[in-house]
Formats: structure tokens, C-alpha cells, sequence
């Protein structure tokens, strides 16, 4: 496995989504189990303890897979490529080498990269061949924390807000203008826009979701989709190891779980369509 050297974001609008993210995570986190939690059952009892272990598993599996994205290196850079030209393979002229089917040049990167999905702009990063594995993980434990937040921040919400006042219900809808406006900004406003923020996630997270479920499913990508290309789909199991590697059956459990890919991202050639 390559580890990329240069993990910061390139452009300004990836650096603001990736420091956003490095930001709400530890924030969501904390707000859960030391203001959440303990209003809803007392600190150290079974339930408390149960939804302890629950979140930390899902913020570690959070943290692990943005970092595994962001640092795992899924470029043609380093790789050594043919002299000539093989066959299907074409010539990036901005990276002036050949490049292999499925590889796409990224203008952000500045580089091209294998079975390349997309530029991820909360990562910094593109999505490819090596690193997707990790991106599905990510945006699968995002969904379930952001889910769970938000189960969890109902009752906390219905339990120590006003409800049906006027300005109750806007302070609800526009917690971050309330902020920012000076209207009211108590630790209340800041607890609405935590929930807000995950209510969102949790939508955003589950559209992506979907999307990127049946990419995998049917060994595609996303532009690949887009031209209805079906030639590497090769059946669901194949599909699957295509992406989580050879164990993909226990790889969504930590990112640590080693997992060869069956592919070095480079010769698609044997793939076979099953059914
Ligand atoms: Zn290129
Ligand atoms: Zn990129």
C-alpha cells in the first residue's frame, strides 16, 4: 500500500469541507455522550455504557476510514507503467505517460488515478481504485453515526426545548442564522445546530449511500454509470472482493482488517462476466 505524500487539500473550497469534517466529528462525539447521554440516562449505568461502546465504534470506524481515504495513495504516480502503449490503455498528456482503462486524469490532483470515481472535496482527495474500500466505509459508519445522533438528539430536544412558540419552531429551523444574528446564542442554539447538522448528514450520507451501493454491485464507477458501462461487472461476490478485497465478508468491521485487492488497479483484462 502507497501512502500519498502531500494530504492536505490542494483548493480552498476542499481545505474548508475537510477542516469541517475534522471539526463535527470529535464535536458530534463529545456532544453525545457528555450532554446527550447523561440527560437521558444516568452516567454509568448499563444503557449509558451500552451507547458508550456503541458510538466509540462508530466514531473510531469514522475517524479510521476518513484517514485511511485521505492518506492511501490510489494515483498511477510511483507505479511503473509500460514503455509502449498496450492495448486500451491512452495517453495522459498531462501526465505525459500511459495511462490503463479506467484510470481518469483529475485537474485538482494533478494526476491521473486508477479507477477513478471522484474527487472527494470533504477528503481532499480522489476516490479510486485503491482507496474506495475505505471512502463506502466512511460514508456507511457517517450514515449510522449521523442516524444514531440524531435518534439519540430527538429525545434530548423534545425533553428540554420549547416546542410550539413561534420563535421556538424558527430557532429550530434556522439554528445557524439564530447564531450568527445574535437572536439567541446560548447553549441551546448551539445543541439545535449539532442536530440539525447530523439531521442533514444522516440525509446527504443516505442519498450517497444508495448511489454508491449499486456501483458496487454492478462493478462500476460513477462516470462509468453515467455511459452505462457494464463490461467489469463480473457477478456480486466478484464485485464485491473488486472493492473490499479478497475479505470483503469481515473488512467492514475496522479499516485495520487487511484485505488484498484481487486487481492491481492496472489490467482489467481477465475480469469475466459471470452473469
Ligand atoms: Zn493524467
Ligand atoms: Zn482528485
Amino acid at each position: 500500500m502507497k501512502i500519498r505524500k502531500r494530504i492536505l487539500p490542494r483548493v480552498a473550497s476542499d481545505l474548508g469541507a475537510f477542516l469541517f469534517v475534522l471539526l463535527i466529528i470529535p464535536v458530534t462525539y463529545c456532544f453525545e455522550l457528555f450532554i446527550v447521554l447523561p440527560a437521558l440516562h444516568s452516567v454509568w449505568s448499563f444503557w449509558y455504557t451500552l451507547h458508550f461502546i456503541c458510538a466509540t465504534y462508530v466514531m473510531v470506524n469514522v475517524t479510521s476510514n476518513f484517514v485511511a481515504v485521505v492518506v492511501v495513495d490510489t494515483s498511477l504516480q510511483n507505479i511503473v507503467t509500460a514503455s509502449s502503449q498496450p492495448e486500451n490503455w491512452r495517453y495522459c498528456t498531462e501526465c505525459e505517460t500511459v495511462a490503463p482503462p479506467r484510470s481518469w486524469h483529475c485537474d485538482t490532483c494533478k494526476t491521473c488515478i486508477l479507477k477513478r470515481d471522484h474527487h472527494c472535496m470533504f477528503t481532499g482527495c480522489c476516490v479510486g481504485h485503491y482507496n474506495y474500500r475505505y471512502f463506502y466505509m466512511f460514508l456507511l459508519y457517517v450514515f449510522i453515526g449521523t442516524f444514531y445522533s440524531t435518534y439519540l438528539n430527538c429525545f434530548y430536544i423534545w425533553k428540554n426545548f420549547e416546542h410550539f412558540s413561534l420563535l421556538g419552531i424558527t430557532k429550530f429551523i434556522f439554528p445557524m442564522a439564530m447564531l450568527v444574528l445574535g437572536v439567541d446564542a446560548t447553549e441551546k442554539q448551539v445543541c439545535l445546530l449539532i442536530f440539525i447538522i447530523n439531521f442533514v448528514g444522516a440525509i446527504f450520507t443516505l442519498v450517497l449511500l444508495v448511489h454508491h451501493t449499486s456501483l458496487v454491485c454492478k462493478g462500476m464507477v460513477t462516470h462509468e454509470k453515467s455511459k452505462n458501462i457494464t463490461y467489469y461487472d463480473s457477478g456480486l461476490k466478484k464485485n464485491l472482493s473488486q472493492t473490499f478485497g479478497k475479505r470483503w465478508h469481515i473488512s467492514w468491521l475496522f479499516p485495520f482488517v487487511a484485505s488484498e485487492l484481487p486487481n492491481d488497479g492496472t489490467d482489467w483484462n481477465d475480469l469475466q462476466k459471470t452473469d
